[in-house]
């Protein structure tokens, strides 16, 4: 063990107050203890959002255009970290190092757009009804936020509400998760390195039902921006809502990928292997189930299955691993009961369900790319997030009925179609409920400069990323200026 995370509040790192450490374990080798954090007591949050709420003022004085150039100098010192930052990142969460690598420039791409809208106009002007008069709508930053992460994209989760959220004037008391903070720490000494001033970025270590449930109930957090999963998200909105703090929610998902009989087998195949097990399937936009017409399915499998036992899975530090472990043990059991369920119901095991490797104290949590076949979709399988390497064949009669699978879910947040056929690609851009769609592309990925998230039990609080990111960290305010110079009679509505 070589590294101690230490919160970093008032531009300062120090030790949390409660005098305990919590292990960063390396996935694939769970005794190699990476390092350990701190772990805060409400003193330290309490802290830390004084020292946000000093800052806050100052901050929000600063130009526009200013704050962005402070976002862009931590993109750029981050771009000149990809490798090292990319290593922590495969080292705490398990991705191989190609994929942590592209999260990282992922996160560069994000904070480089955040800092480019500094300079994009910020309103509205508003033709009134009234002579002489000006309308128009400006931007006010909210106040102290707090930002709660998941483990499965460490950097870039962060990056895409940190870089927001300040280019808007707030401050910020953000709160990793637990699982990896090693990347937290790095993240935020890029913008310490960047000249944020002290107190406007204040990183806190410690457990989600502690620390982040102090974040949530604090009345001076007017704004909590959360990622993870509907159980937490679901009970941090309730909590939220008592107190009228605004919340932005990014939760699970059940994305599928709807092949049809006319798509490209070999194209539709690669994008599913893709989407199904890369990043050992912990993404929010992972394939978790394929929806085909029955005409293409049996050839469909066969080259799937063929890809998926060909993963090489093993340490993502090594240049030969494909897929990397699940994040942790709880994880682990948690893909491998999902999977026993599944076995239970009925679906058909066509390959993996099992561990890589054999068992014992320093075993890795490599679980095999998993295929089920015959799924139904009233099947847990076909309904509950797994997050995992674990994929389900639903066949279906036809296009309506790919749709209903499709759409009976109560997630929406990212789907894909394979076919050739314009008419179909534009009734399922119409009709899909997913937040993000993608047409002969696979259900994973998305650009700075888009807007991400889903619908329905996925997400709420409006989009990230992209320029609709930093509307959740505002107020836009109507401003009305009357430039008449006679006293204005007649009735006001
Ligand atoms: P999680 O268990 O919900 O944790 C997310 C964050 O919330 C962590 O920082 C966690 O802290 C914290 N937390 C836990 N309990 C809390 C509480 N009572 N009050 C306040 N904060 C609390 O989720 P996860 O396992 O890290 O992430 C996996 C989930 O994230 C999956 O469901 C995935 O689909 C979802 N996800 C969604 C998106 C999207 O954009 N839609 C993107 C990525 C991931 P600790 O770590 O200390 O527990």
């Amino acid at each position: 063990m070589d590294q101690t995370y230490l919160n970093f509040i008032n531009g300062e790192w120090i030790a949390g107050g409660a005098d305990q450490w919590d292990d960063n374990r390396n996935p694939a080798r769970p005794s190699e203890i990476i390092g350990r954090s701190t772990r805060s007591s409400a003193i330290d949050i309490d802290k830390a959002i004084i020292a946000a709420q000093r800052a806050q003022h100052e901050w929000a004085r600063k130009p526009r255009p200013a704050r962005g150039a402070i976002i862009d100098a931590a993109a750029k010192i981050l771009r000149g970290k990809v490798d090292a930052v990319a290593e922590a990142l495969t080292r705490e969460e398990g991705k191989n190092l190609n994929e942590a690598r592209g999260e990282v420039l992922k996160a560069v791409n994000v904070l480089e757009f955040t800092a480019s809208e500094g300079r994009r106009p910020t309103g509205d002007v508003i033709p009134s009804e009234m002579p002489n008069t000006f309308i128009y709508t400006t931007r006010a930053p909210l106040g102290v936020v707090g930002i709660i992460t998941p483990w499965n994209f460490p950097v870039c989760i962060p990056a895409w509400k940190i870089g927001p959220a300040l280019l808007e004037g707030n401050t910020i008391v953000f709160k990793p998760a637990s699982l990896t903070p090693a990347t937290a720490a790095l993240l935020v000494k890029c913008f310490e390195e960047a000249g944020l001033p002290k107190g406007v970025l204040n990183l806190v270590y410690g457990s989600g039902s502690t620390i982040g449930n102090l974040i949530v109930g604090d009345a001076r957090i007017k704004a909590i921006s959360f990622t993870g999963s509907n159980e937490v998200g679901m009970d941090l909105n309730a909590k939220a809502a008592k107190r009228l703090a605004r919340t932005q929610l990014e939760m699970g998902g059940k994305n599928p990928v709807i092949v049809l009989a006319d798509a490209d087998l070999d194209q539709a195949v690669e994008a599913t292997v893709m989407g199904a097990f890369g990043s050992t399937g912990q993404r929010c936009t992972a394939t978790s189930r394929v929806i085909i017409e029955r005409p293409l399915h049996k050839a469909f499998v066969e080259k799937l299955v063929v890809r998926a036992r060909a993963i090489k899975v093993g340490d993502g530090l090594k240049d030969t691993s494909v897929m990397g472990p699940v994040v942790d043990e709880k994880q682990f059991n948690s893909v491998l009961a999902g999977i026993e369920t599944a076995k239970k119901e009925g679906a058909k095991l066509l390959c993996g369900g099992e561990r890589v490797g054999a068992p014992g104290p320093d075993a890795g949590y490599f679980i095999a790319p998993t295929v089920f076949d015959d799924v139904k979709p009233a099947m847990r399988i076909a309904r509950e997030e797994v997050f995992g390497p674990v994929l389900a064949i639903v066949p279906v009669d036809g296009f309506e009925e790919a749709f209903k699978v499709a759409n009976d879910v109560e997630y929406g947040l990212s789907s894909s179609v394979y076919t050739k056929d314009i008419q179909r690609i534009m009734q399922y851009a119409e009709r899909i409920e997913t937040g993000m769609l993608h047409v002969n592309s696979p259900t994973v990925g998305g650009e700075a400069q888009a807007p991400f998230g889903g619908v329905k039990a996925t997400g709420l609080g409006g989009r990230e990323m992209g320029s609709t990111g930093p509307e959740f960290f505002c107020e836009i305010k109507t401003v009305y200026i009357d430039y008449n110079s006679t006293v204005r009679k007649g009735n006001l509505y």
